[in-house]
């Protein structure tokens, strides 16, 4: 089969890689009907990430069952299925806590399970799915075409957005300051206003993303940056700040900003992957009552939280993704969202 294969910054490829077979009882294998480019790929992308041996890339897609093993009890074959970031059995007690990306046995795409069996990278053909019962969520047949992004985003993005206001306590009447435009700040917005949040602010310099911004939901724009950006913040929320802050990005400029934005006492919200070193000023911190709660987004178990809202059309996280393209063109999805020509690639195998 085909999948997409990163050998080194700047050089992806697509090639021939060995199909996946049932390894375990418990398995199952997906063809892949749709997966997508993550912020995160454009680290190792960009050589942020050295890529010192070429390995397999991609952890967000959505398929159908083709085969499972003699243990899978939840999944069908046949069935449309939403495979989260990560690998996770859903039944151990990181899990039951709701942190299934600290699952005991749980692992991540493209690389090697537990057992040693290889879990394919997301972004190819087909994909061995570990611990199937624990890691996929089927969707209620029939799947139309159309529904297809807005299940996607439920593999990271739109479950990310929605951590990002859980961390922070996001709660009906609220004001929402969000930090970052990429996919991830703009699902944040969304579960921001699924929240009840009546004040939302985009922190946006891009004309396009700002126009989903508000589509979204954003009541406000604030295209500036440092002091300036948080004048603006405290202008819109009565000169103090925002209730709560969602940190959507993982630079220290952003969790500064984040931080500084966040009226005393309120919260923020962080789910940005740390890039670049951000550390918290526990003074400031301090002074001024802020908390800051988040990490890795645990989207497992949201996403049948989240289905039925994607499925009814309640919200639209599917419309941020602006560039479809064939799987064999994944370098240019690569290039696309680097050059930031495209706020999120789908790819279709
Ligand atoms: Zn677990």
């Amino acid at each position: 089969m085909l999948a997409t294969v990163i050998h080194a910054a700047r050089d992806i490829r697509v090639e021939e890689v060995p199909d996946p077979v049932l390894s375990t009882g418990g398995d199952a294998v997906v063809r892949v009907v749709a997966a997508c480019v993550c912020g995160s790929d454009l680290w190792p992308y960009r050589g942020i990430t050295p890529t010192h041996a070429p390995h397999r890339i991609g952890h967000e897609f959505v398929g159908v069952v083709e085969a499972i093993g003699d243990d899978v009890q939840r999944i069908a074959v046949g069935d449309f299925v939403i495979a989260p970031f990560y690998v996770c059995d859903n039944t151990c007690i990181n899990c039951r806590n709701g942190v299934s990306t600290s699952c005991l046995h749980g692992g991540w795409w493209g690389s090697d399970d537990r057992l040693g069996a290889f879990a394919d990278g997301g972004q190819g053909e087909r994909v061995r799915v570990p611990l199937a019962d624990g890691t996929l969520v089927s969707v209620p047949a029939p799947v139309s075409d159309a529904q297809v992004p807005g299940l996607l985003s439920l593999s990271d993005v739109m479950g990310t957005g929605h951590h990002a206001a859980v961390s922070a306590g996001v709660q009906a009447g609220e004001s929402v300051a969000v930090v970052g435009d990429g996919a991830v700040g703009l699902c944040a917005i969304i579960a921001a206003r699924r929240f009840g949040a009546t004040t939302i602010i985009a922190m946006s310099r891009h004309p396009e993303r700002q126009q989903l911004a508000r589509l979204f939901g954003a009541t406000h724009i604030v295209a500036e940056r440092g002091d300036v950006g948080i004048t603006a913040v405290q202008e819109i929320t009565f000169g103090i700040g925002a209730d709560r802050v969602l940190e959507c990005v993982g630079t220290k400029e952003s969790m500064d900003q984040a931080i500084r934005s966040t009226r005393p006492g309120g919260m923020v919200g962080y789910v940005g992957a740390p890039n670049g070193g951000p550390e918290l000023p526990v003074r400031p911190l301090f002074n001024r009552n802020v908390g800051v709660n988040g990490g890795i987004a645990p989207v497992r178990g949201y996403i049948e939280e989240l289905l039925p809202d994607v499925l009814a059309g309640v919200i639209e996280p599917g419309r941020v993704f602006d560039l479809e393209l064939p799987l064999a063109q994944a370098a240019e999805a690569y290039a696309a969202m680097d050059d930031r020509r495209a706020v999120k690639v789908l790819l279709r195998p």
